[in-house]
């Protein structure tokens, strides 16, 4: 049995619960979106638990927070752990934060004992993963992995029009002690712990998932453009209504998109109408589509599907589709899956492979260097909801897989040269 690496579990709960009182609702939950006063103040409660410790806190141009214990070997690649600070509106405690108080408990554990790994281990936290605030999210990991220019993200404004540019200025300016690392750098692997925001892990009894990979996405803005009309007057044959085809259009896809396979997710969230007024023909209607599967031909088949069945049930409206995100499934790295795995059966923690059904910055990281992820198990399966919950038990266990992963990862010279 592999040594296991101690984490002071008490100490990670408290600090996690200590966090949730920054931006905390009155329904018990979380608001701290992205680049808020919120998210500030909690990166100055992080990076000064990180201090105490002896961990040096820097940032880059993209607003993510790196908190580093320095390896022996500096320009060995450090290995990056961690997740994001940010929250939804009415989030929860766990969401992000549970992988940020874990990465950060380990590496802090380790610097309390002594222990100097070889390679940098840094704590990071992403600059809005959640993307409510600016849309889309993951900025931070993008900005990193080079999926996005920093030029493109820094001009996204939110609801009231403030850009992220200008709230990138105001988080940099709040903290001008810390350096600037310039944006992405090698890392040797990257571990992300999260709670499963599903109901898989509680239902079969496990405490861990090792996450096989994330589940493909494609997005797309679809427009339908037809005439205004008198309800009264306009004849029935001479209208084009763009409701009504918006109603034909939205059938035909769910039905034909969802028997492409049972486990397709089609969803169709958000509806506007023109001018949207009771006695008058709809001109104008705009609808959003969210398509997922974890096989990449199979969502490539079904997203094929979408502009043939738009054209074929609008007329005599117009369609235009514009699509927006196409974010392959992705695998994640199959020695760092079978590390974790070893690592909760050596601490006696029973666990299964799971997809994640859910977006992560882990996604990004997977581009540039060896990535892996941990689920834990959240009660109910639910997640970004004010009641969010993670039992501190498993929050603890998660911690001391991440260290004893950690262990063979960051205090090995060479991190995957026993694999090969
Ligand atoms: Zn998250």
């Amino acid at each position: 049995m592999a040594p296991i690496s101690p984490i002071n579990a008490d100490r990670l709960w408290a600090r996690l619960m200590a966090l949730a009182e920054i931006g905390a609702t009155p329904g018990g939950g979380v608001n701290r979106q992205a680049l808020s006063d919120g998210e500030i103040a909690a990166w100055h409660r992080v990076i000064a638990w990180a201090r105490e410790a002896g961990l040096t806190a820097a940032t880059d141009p993209a607003g993510n927070l790196f908190l580093r214990l320095a390896g022996r070997d500096r320009a060995a690649p450090p290995v990056l752990i961690g997740s994001h600070l940010d929250s939804q509106p009415t989030g929860g405690k766990f969401d992000g934060a549970a992988g940020v108080m874990a990465a950060l408990e380990v590496a802090v554990s380790f610097a309390e004992r002594g222990e100097t790994p070889a390679h940098d281990l840094i704590v990071v936290t992403w600059m809005n993963e959640e993307g409510c605030r600016f849309a889309p999210g993951m900025m931070g990991s993008e900005a990193f992995a080079g999926v996005r220019g920093i030029e493109a993200i820094r001009a996204v404004r939110d609801a009231n029009g403030i850009s992220v540019g200008e709230e990138l200025d105001r988080l940099h300016a709040s903290f001008p002690d810390l350096p600037r690392k310039p944006l992405g750098f090698v890392a040797a692997a990257y571990l992300e712990l999260h709670i499963e925001q599903g109901p898989l892990l509680e239902t079969a009894e496990r405490v861990f998932g090792v996450v096989t990979g994330i589940q493909g996405k494609k997005t797309f803005q679809v427009v339908l453009a037809g005439a205004e009309g008198h309800a009264g007057t306009l004849p029935q044959q001479q209208r084009r209504d763009a409701l009504a085809a918006f109603a034909r259009t939205a059938a035909a896809l769910h039905d034909e998109i969802s028997a492409i396979d049972a486990e397709i997710k089609f969803t169709i969230g958000r509806v506007t109408v023109e001018p949207n007024a009771p006695s008058v023909v709809p001109s104008r209607v705009a609808f959003s589509i969210d398509l997922r599967h974890p096989d990449n031909a199979v969502l490539d088949a079904a997203g094929a599907r979408i502009t043939g069945l738009c054209h074929q049930h609008a007329p005599p409206c117009t369609v235009t589709i514009t699509p927006l995100v196409d974010a392959p499934s992705n695998d994640f790295d199959p020695r760092l899956r079978e590390r974790i795995g070893r690592a909760a059966y050596d601490q006696g923690l029973p666990s299964m492979a799971i997809l994640s059904a859910a977006g992560h910055d882990a996604r990004h990281l997977a581009k540039v260097c060896p990535a892996a992820m941990i689920f834990i198990p959240c009660r109910g399966g639910a997640s970004h909801v004010e009641h969010e919950w993670a039992d501190p038990g498993r929050v603890a266990a998660g911690a001391s897989v991440l260290a004893q992963v950690l262990r063979d990862l960051a205090f090995a010279d060479q991190p995957f040269v026993a694999e090969t």
